[in-house]
């Protein structure tokens, strides 16, 4: 049974993280990896930068190029000490980047992105798999465009299981002896054009590799010492979580915890496919596991949102929020594609929490004017807090000022004026 390992930008961002990285590996050599790997370090910021002074920007696209470039060539000189090996690699691929950017682009905005931002993943992989081939890790390089096959949704690919299961188990079919190195978050049509799987879709794509292989279990390699309670941005006390279920899992990204890829989940639960997080600076170490079981002992979760726009409706004619009231609203936000993270009526008021969006936001409001008066707070903030308890709710909101609350048995959120 395969192993299927996935390393994030953070973990192949210089070159001692790629050393590290096949010291990790080595641990492993007697195992069927499949390594799904991410650009390296920010570079994916980067590419979308690239991309904008294609379309809005040229006077500062070769500039843009040259950053990338520099960055992947800096540490590919390192490793290579000299012999110019990877760089041979690297070099056509640059070249062939550079032609597409010398033409016009084909304001096709999102299949543009995923032309170019694409190349992120397949520069990492080139690099990292060439690394190791010529330094006495032998393995294959898989285009993930040929494996994971989607719609062409650009930017956000639907899956097409089918000829994904088909595709992948042919590959590791026809090469099963040597590990394989292949690209997170991008796929290709049945056309062959790229496709990508939204931001942040590495941790995706391990579950797509998981899942039509049957795989044993999904390690996902991080900076980190596993799944932490809270993002330490916002909380000094952050612990780690030794074990959650598949459904905490899913119920924490929901909320918003960044941890994994929201996607990530559903597959892994539906072959009981069982997820760790680890470190990859102490790699024996523990790290975190998500699968089928439910701990006895829940730890409290805490999720920070910022920049929030908490926003009060009420229908003009003094009708009640009933189920007719609530269509219009939903409709006019889900055309402005808002994205609700929290909800509470009253006889004659509807209010949500959501991220604020700007032009989407504005829009939404000139929907709602005929209909609905409104009222708003700006900057708010999100607390949300996974089983809570007296304590833990005096010690994260104590007297802030509170604008609106709502509790399950398990999920307490707090919107908080800023
Ligand atoms: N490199 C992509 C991104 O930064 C995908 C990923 O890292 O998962 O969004
Ligand atoms: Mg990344």
């Amino acid at each position: 049974m395969h192993k299927i390992f996935k390393f994030g930008g953070a973990s192949v961002k210089d070159v001692e993280a790629v050393r590290n990285l096949k010291t990790i590996l080595e641990i492993y050599k007697n195992e069927k990896l499949i390594v799904v790997i991410s650009a390296i370090g920010k570079m994916t910021n980067q590419f979308e930068k690239l991309l904008d002074s294609w379309y809005f920007e040229p006077e500062s696209l070769k500039s843009n190029f040259e950053i990338i470039k520099n960055y992947h060539l800096d540490i590919t000189k390192q490793l290579e000490n000299s012999s110019g090996e990877i760089t041979a690699v690297l070099l056509p691929i640059f070249d062939r980047l550079f032609e597409i950017l010398s033409e016009k682009h084909s304001n096709h905005y999102d299949k543009d992105y995923d032309n170019i931002i694409s190349f992120g993943e397949y520069l990492s992989t080139k690099l990292i798999s060439t690394y190791l081939n010529l330094n006495g890790f032998e393995n294959h390089f898989a285009c993930a465009i040929d494996l994971v096959k989607t719609d062409d949704n650009f930017r956000e690919g639907k899956i097409d299981w089918k000829e994904t299961e088909k595709a992948i188990r042919d590959f590791v079919e026809k090469n099963p002896n040597k590990t394989i190195i292949t690209q997170g978050f991008i796929g290709g049509t049945m056309n062959n054009e790229v496709t990508t799987l939204g931001r942040e879709g590495s941790d995706y794509s391990a579950a797509i590799f998981a899942y039509c292989l049957n795989a044993s279990e999904v390690t996902i390699w991080k900076d980190v010492s596993g799944l932490l309670n809270a993002d330490p941005k916002f909380y000094h006390d952050a612990v780690k979580l030794n074990e959650i279920s598949y459904q905490e899992a899913v119920e924490l990204a929901y909320y918003g915890a960044t941890i994994i890829h929201p996607k990530t989940i559903k597959p892994l639960q539906n072959k009981k496919i069982p997820l760790f997080v680890k470190s990859f600076l102490a790699p024996c170490d523990e790290g975190s596991k998500i699968s089928e079981v439910e701990p006895l002992h829940k730890t409290p979760s805490y999720i920070f949102k910022t920049e929030q726009i908490l926003l009060s409706i009420f229908p003009k004619d003094y009708s009640f929020i009933d189920a007719e009231n609530l269509m219009k609203i939903f409709s006019f936000i889900s055309k402005n594609k808002l994205k609700i993270n929290l909800m509470q009526n009253s006889a004659m008021s509807f209010t949500i929490c959501m991220d604020n969006k700007p032009n989407r936001f504005a829009n939404l409001l000139k929907d709602l004017e005929n209909n609905f008066a409104v009222r708003y707070n700006m900057n708010a903030k999100l607390i949300t807090i996974r089983h809570f308890t007296p304590e833990e709710i005096e010690k994260v909101i104590g007297n802030q000022s509170v604008l609106l609350e709502q509790r399950s048995r398990t999920t307490l959120q707090v919107v908080i004026k800023n």
